[in-house]
């Protein structure tokens, strides 16, 4: 898929609009169109990389900063101490939706686990 037609990379460009709740000059970190718990946040580098799949080993410390841009978010939106998930979809059995890797961060109740 072109970068300019994908949902993400629009977002990352502020080409479509998105509740921003953290960026820096790699990640944006913006809430789910779709929230599933109180906080549901996206983290997504701004470089489009399809999956974690299709990561390589050139992306190393970009996917060790959506982490860390992840744990910035549950403590700017609270909820640090209360606990929270970080999820990442990848693949059709895993139901990824966005062909653009992304980290989710839920939290603000109490999540189920295992996962469906
Ligand atoms: P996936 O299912 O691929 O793991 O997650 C994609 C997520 O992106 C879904 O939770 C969906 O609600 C969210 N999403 C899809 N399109 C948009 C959009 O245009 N804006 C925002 N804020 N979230 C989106
Ligand atoms: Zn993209």
């Amino acid at each position: 898929m072109a970068e300019h037609d994908c949902i993400f990379c629009r977002i990352a460009k502020e080409e479509v609009p998105a509740d921003i709740v953290h960026e820096n000059e790699q990640i944006v970190a913006f809430r789910d169109i779709n929230p599933q718990a109180p906080v549901h946040v996206v983290v997504i580098p701004r470089k489009h990389i399809a999956s974690l799949a299709a990561s390589s080993a050139d992306d190393v410390a970009l996917l060790g900063e959506i982490l860390k841009a992840a744990k910035e978010v549950a403590e700017k939106l609270d909820i640090q101490a209360s606990g929270y998930r970080v999820v990442n979809n990848c693949g059709p059995d895993a139901q990824q939706s966005v062909q653009h890797i992304h980290f989710h961060v839920l939290g603000g109740r109490r999540l189920g686990w295992p996962p469906g």
